[in-house]
């Protein structure tokens, strides 16, 4: 955690290096928000042709526990963050022995564990005013049989390495557990209760090492085969007191967890209007994204100040916007094998359309290639581009 940071590490000032370890999309914008400010990426990734290694100013091809590569990334940089929550915490804690690391291995290390996370969630409670899902560890046939029913119909979830609603079953009961847990190779679980989601949101929020936080307007997140497909800020559909809740319970969370950097929270709005916390993100968060586009700081500049220790910016918003992911379905002519490049010079007719790309060759169904923020003078406006956008994209909405 910050206390455990090397004190007399200086503050990192333009032109220094900021190293990244992680090298996709988020470390790509990462790198841009860090260079428009003056600074030097290096990033440290093994895949040789990544979104972030495109851009950086310099690439270590190195697996996220190399030494060698840790160390060069250790001399070279006065920061260190990461852009990919699985990166072993034990490298970020290498290399907190001599640079400073944002966000700590610890607050990584319980994201990167579902029950950790749920356990953390549940000390953070009488802060926070917010619990998790009730949930249950699931290791065996006799942790399923020994569930207690409230948990069903629920979801099983692999504790580690779940994204994008990967690792995830929907079970409708006892027996459909078992036959679930019995596909996931022996990886643990959780199995949280199905909840009867009204509408989803996320609170984005940083903290600087001096303790000091901010946190940005509510995102309502809409997901389709359990991926992002669209944020809309301001959120339609939260109520004043629930999203006052929700970033009260964001900044109490992040607080307790000593946190440096930006952290996104993930929460569910449940049909009675009540408000449960799913998941956090220790890093910039794809729901965030549409704050280059519509926000006075974005979260990879605020990424940026947090590790640099220098003052966080404003988190105000300056246009209504939604952003829609761009997946890589899109790169395949409808009902079809047959590729296609997307009619950009379409899209970039909406007078409020943001496109970014991450620059990934290899287009995939289900694969994140980019995003396209629509910002307007009124939420009504960018949802209309939204909408026309969709219907040039062949996205059914
Ligand atoms: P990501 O990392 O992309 O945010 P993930 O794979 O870590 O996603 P979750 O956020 O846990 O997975 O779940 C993905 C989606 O599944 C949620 O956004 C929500 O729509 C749905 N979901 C997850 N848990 C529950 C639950 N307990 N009850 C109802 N719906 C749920
Ligand atoms: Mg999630």
């Amino acid at each position: 955690m910050s206390e455990q940071q090397p004190a007399l590490i200086p503050r990192a000032t333009p032109p220094a290096w900021l190293g990244v370890m992680g090298g996709g999309q988020l470390g790509r914008m990462l790198a841009h928000a860090a260079q428009a400010m003056g600074y030097q990426i290096m990033v440290l990734e093994p895949a040789a042709d990544c979104p972030a290694a495109q851009v950086a100013d310099a690439h270590i091809c190195a697996a996220y526990d190399d030494a060698q590569g840790l160390t060069q990334l250790a001399e070279k940089c006065l920061a260190v963050t990461t852009e990919f929550e699985n990166v072993p915490a034990q490298s970020l804690a290498l290399l907190a022995q001599t640079r400073f690391v944002a966000p700590a291995a610890q607050a990584v290390s319980i994201a990167q564990d579902r029950m950790l996370e749920k356990a953390f969630f549940l000390r953070c409670a009488a802060s926070s005013q917010v619990g998790p899902a009730a949930h249950a560890l699931i290791e065996s046939a006799a942790d399923v049989a020994n569930a207690p029913d409230h948990l069903f119909p629920g979801i099983l979830k692999t504790i580690r390495l779940g994204y994008d609603g990967k690792g995830q079953i929907r079970v409708a009961d006892r027996a459909a557990a078992l036959r679930a847990l019995n596909t996931m190779q022996g990886a643990s679980c959780v199995l949280e209760q199905m909840l009867p989601l009204a509408f989803e949101i996320s609170v984005l929020a940083a903290r600087g090492a001096d303790g000091q936080a901010v946190v940005y307007p509510i995102a309502e997140n809409v997901h389709r085969d359990g991926i992002l497909f669209t944020t809309t800020v301001p959120s339609p559909n939260v109520s004043a007191s629930i999203a006052a809740q929700a970033q009260a319970a964001t900044l109490a969370i992040i607080h307790q967890l000593d946190y440096v950097g930006v952290l996104c929270i993930e929460f569910f709005i449940l049909q009675d209007g009540s408000l449960v916390v799913n998941e956090m993100a220790p890093r910039p968060h794809n729901s965030g994204h549409y704050t280059i586009d519509a926000c006075s700081t974005s979260q990879f500049a605020q990424q940026v100040r947090a590790m640099a220790r220098l003052p966080l910016g404003e988190t105000r918003q300056h246009s209504p916007a939604v952003m829609l992911n761009l997946l890589g379905d899109l790169w395949f002519a409808e009902g079809s094998d047959a590729p296609r490049e997307p009619a950009w010079e379409q899209i970039l007719t909406l007078p409020g359309a943001c496109l970014h790309l991450y620059g990934k060759h290899d287009a995939r169904r289900g694969r994140k290639m980019g995003h396209i923020t629509f910002i307007a003078p009124t939420l009504a406006a960018a949802q209309q581009q939204l909408q026309q956008a969709c219907g040039v994209l062949g996205i059914a909405l």
